[in-house]
């Protein structure tokens, strides 16, 4: 492999040429069922046609504009996106890139938020332990994980972290002379496929309330249809005063977005925020197919399907190297009694595509338009390259 890329990524000894449906294959024509979606943003998996017609017609159009300026299909896509989380009080959006830069508009509002309703020193943002909120110098502070606080400092002030479920603790944190906002991961994704109880999301819920500290879903990852409804927070019946969104939401094209309900959505003001390719044609055009698709009832309910039947699968091979599976959707962790790479690196020899989510889990994002049939071989495959008992 090449020298040219700075040594961020460890990246498996494969290089894809081309996509068709849930198949990835590289250039020696070799073939990949893809239980990845590209970390979970090919969501309608490759070469879909309505979003390949929708890309090619708009770029052929148009590809960007300035922000000075609207595009008509910006325009579109933006109402339908605030149009699909309505139902839990979203009401106005700002288009950006990706989901770091999401999380970054989301506490550019919490601060904003608080400065101007009760002045300075009430700048906190809580999140969750083993939460995951992006790479920015900003998100990475968010993030509540400690193999990430590093080599990177100062980093910005004013986060803290609670562990998740743990009820108490968060009453506690969320003090409300200090505290913005709370930024919570319905099913933390990169940490290991964690969703968390009800009766934490009604009390997060309930306290943010009471003490008008902001409640702000970061949905990148388990937004979009990923567990089975359109956001993962309509399953926990809360309303959230910010919404993330990135990673499916224009189903490979970059875009991000941050949702703003009733408290939230008029706090940035002109000139107080902007991004240069924020939800430029091109992306738009991708998310509107997106949208349309994936909304539909019909849509949802297979991917909740899908995700039932991965599930099941697994655990009827009381396998014992598996000691759990869990998810929502087409969102799935396993975790095992060994190491995650080793497995996910047989099983690419074998043609199929995992990811790891921490050291000893499986982490299932594949495309939702994965079928039957597919799922039935990806798990063959699995099965032949785990450990065997013993
Ligand atoms: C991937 C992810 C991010 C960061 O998104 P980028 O597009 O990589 O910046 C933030 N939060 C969650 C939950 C994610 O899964």
């Amino acid at each position: 492999m090449t020298d040219v890329f700075m040594n961020t990524y460890h990246r498996l000894p494969v290089v894809f040429e081309k996509g068709e449906g849930a198949w990835l294959s590289d250039i020696n024509g070799k073939h990949y069922l893809d239980f990845t979606a590209g970390i979970a943003v090919n969501c309608l998996g490759y070469g879909y046609p309505s979003l390949v017609k929708a890309i090619s017609a708009q770029t052929a159009k148009l590809n960007h504009v300035g922000n000075y300026f609207q595009s008509d299909v910006s325009l579109a896509f933006a109402e339908k996106l605030v149009a699909a989380c309505a139902s839990v009080g979203m009401r106005k959006v700002f288009l950006a890139n990706s989901g770091a830069e999401a999380n970054e508009g989301a506490c550019k509002i919490a601060r904003k938020y608080s400065l101007k309703k009760y002045g300075p020193g009430r700048h906190r943002i809580v999140t969750l332990k083993g939460s995951f909120h992006g790479r920015t110098i900003t998100t990475l502070a968010a993030t509540g994980q400690e193999k990430f606080h590093k080599d990177f400092g100062p980093f910005t002030e004013g986060f803290l972290f609670v562990p998740p479920g743990d009820i108490d603790a968060l009453d506690r944190a969320l003090d409300p002379s200090s505290v913005a906002a709370l930024l919570i991961e319905a099913v933390q994704g990169e940490s290991g496929i964690i969703p968390q109880d009800d009766a934490y999301i009604t009390a997060a819920a309930a306290f943010c309330a009471d003490r008008d500290i902001l409640l702000m879903f970061d949905e990148i990852q388990c937004g979009v249809g990923r567990t089975g409804t359109f956001l993962a927070c309509e399953a926990y019946g809360v309303k959230p005063d910010v919404i993330t969104l990135a990673k499916g939401l224009s189903g490979g094209v970059p875009v991000g977005a941050v949702l703003g309900g009733e408290k939230t959505a008029d706090v940035l003001g002109m000139g107080d925020h902007g991004s240069t390719f924020g939800g430029n044609p091109l992306a738009a055009a991708a998310g509107l197919v997106v949208l349309e698709t994936v909304q539909q009832p019909a849509f949802l309910q297979e991917i909740r399907r899908k995700g039932e039947k991965i599930r099941e699968i697994l655990r009827s091979w009381n396998h014992p190297k598996i000691t759990c599976v869990r998810g929502r959707g087409l969102m799935i962790g396993v975790d095992l009694t060994v190491e995650a790479w080793p497995v996910l690196e047989a099983s690419l020899v074998q043609g199929l595509l995992l990811l790891s989510a921490g050291t000893h889990t499986l982490r299932f994002l594949p495309p939702y338009i994965i079928s039957d049939n597919e799922i039935e071989q990806a798990l063959k495959i699995l099965y032949s390259v785990l450990p065997p008992a013993g």
